[in-house]
């Protein structure tokens, strides 16, 4: 079997029957994390035990769980091994691996290899197709050292702490808020988080990962904390409240120029959960796919540059900007 490989709101394997992170709600799909983007009311899923449990915090409803260690075999439709990897991008995220006697398949999710304080540590491994997402698939996205970027964090946290003036950076809940505790918690710093970053640090804990000391951002009391809150709730109470305060975003997209302008705060701060340019290119080393699919952000660009480095890659879900017609149908022996 040739891997079939559509693009309609999801990524779906028509010949198994299974889509891979759709946004819809479909008879089956793998989900790959739980980032509001990636779940939807399907009846049966494949996931990881840590994105099933997050999952269930964000979307009600019942669903058939198929819940799959890392490395676990598990056979899906026509014989399909699937096996799941850590994709490095926030608790419990995973890589897709299929297997049929034809050919194999990887397929990222979002994902990212540097080290995460707040998740698995990535494992690619070799397929003959691979489907990735591409956010950041343009050279000029190069993050800094981590280290850098941590100690600069930390620094505008205690310069703001010694000038009694609140620092308030803003994270997404799933993920980001937990590795920005992780970072500030570790340096000694005291913080206080927005209850939607609390509800799910909370379930992190459940879910066995060891975090520093936080609690619930308490609006009467919240002198001498950092406080780490999602960038939508930058405008509503409690934050309002906050005052004075000095503010931050965390987000890969600070390596543009002009961030801190466009997002309205002080100081933009370029940590990310998604792989930067030399990333996606160190995963094409890896996994040594004979094609490859690009999803989300700069998935054209990059589809072109794998091109004219000599690797088969098409942008699915756009507009290919080619010189060859296009086959959705790619044989992978
Ligand atoms: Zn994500």
């Amino acid at each position: 079997m040739s891997w079939d490989v559509r693009f309609k709101a999801g990524v779906h394997l028509p010949q198994i029957g299974w889509w891979l992170d759709a946004h819809r709600a479909q008879s089956r799909s793998f989900v790959s994390h739980a980032h509001g983007d990636h779940i939807a009311a399907h009846r049966e899923i494949v996931a990881t035990r840590t994105t099933a449990s997050l999952m269930r915090l964000r979307l009600s409803g019942r669903r058939r769980e198929n819940i799959l260690n890392f490395n676990e075999s598990w056979t899906a439709e026509l014989g399909t091994q699937f096996q799941l990897f850590p994709a490095g991008h926030i608790f419990g995220s995973a890589m897709l691996h299929a297997t049929t006697d034809q050919g194999s398949l990887l397929y990222t999710g979002d994902f990212k290899l540097r080290p995460s304080h707040a998740a698995e540590a990535c494992v690619a491994p070799r397929a003959d197709v691979l489907i990735m997402e591409t956010t950041f698939g343009l050279p000029r996205y190069v993050l800094p050292p981590a280290a850098e970027i941590e100690n600069r964090i930390i620094a505008f946290c205690r310069e703001s702490l010694a000038s009694n003036i609140t620092p308030v950076l803003y994270a997404y809940s799933l993920g980001k808020t937990q590795e920005l505790l992780q970072i500030v918690g570790r340096a000694g710093l005291g913080v206080m988080l927005h209850a939607h970053g609390h509800r799910m640090t909370k379930r992190y804990e459940e879910l066995g990962m060891i975090l520093p000391p936080y609690s619930l951002l308490n609006e009467k009391n919240y002198a001498g904390y950092v406080i780490i809150a999602p960038p939508t709730s930058a405008q509503t109470p409690p934050l309002t409240w906050i005052h004075p305060k000095r503010t931050a975003i965390a987000t890969g997209w600070a390596i543009d120029q002009g961030a801190k302008y466009r997002y309205g705060c002080d100081e933009a701060f370029p940590l990310s959960d998604h792989a930067d340019f030399p990333d996606l290119i160190a995963l094409i080393e890896r996994v040594q796919p004979k094609v490859v699919y690009t999803l989300h952000g700069f998935a054209k660009e990059f589809a072109a540059t794998l091109r004219a480095r000599g690797v088969e890659a098409w942008a699915i879900g756009q507009q290919n900007q080619m010189e060859l017609p296009i086959s959705t149908n790619v044989g992978s022996t």
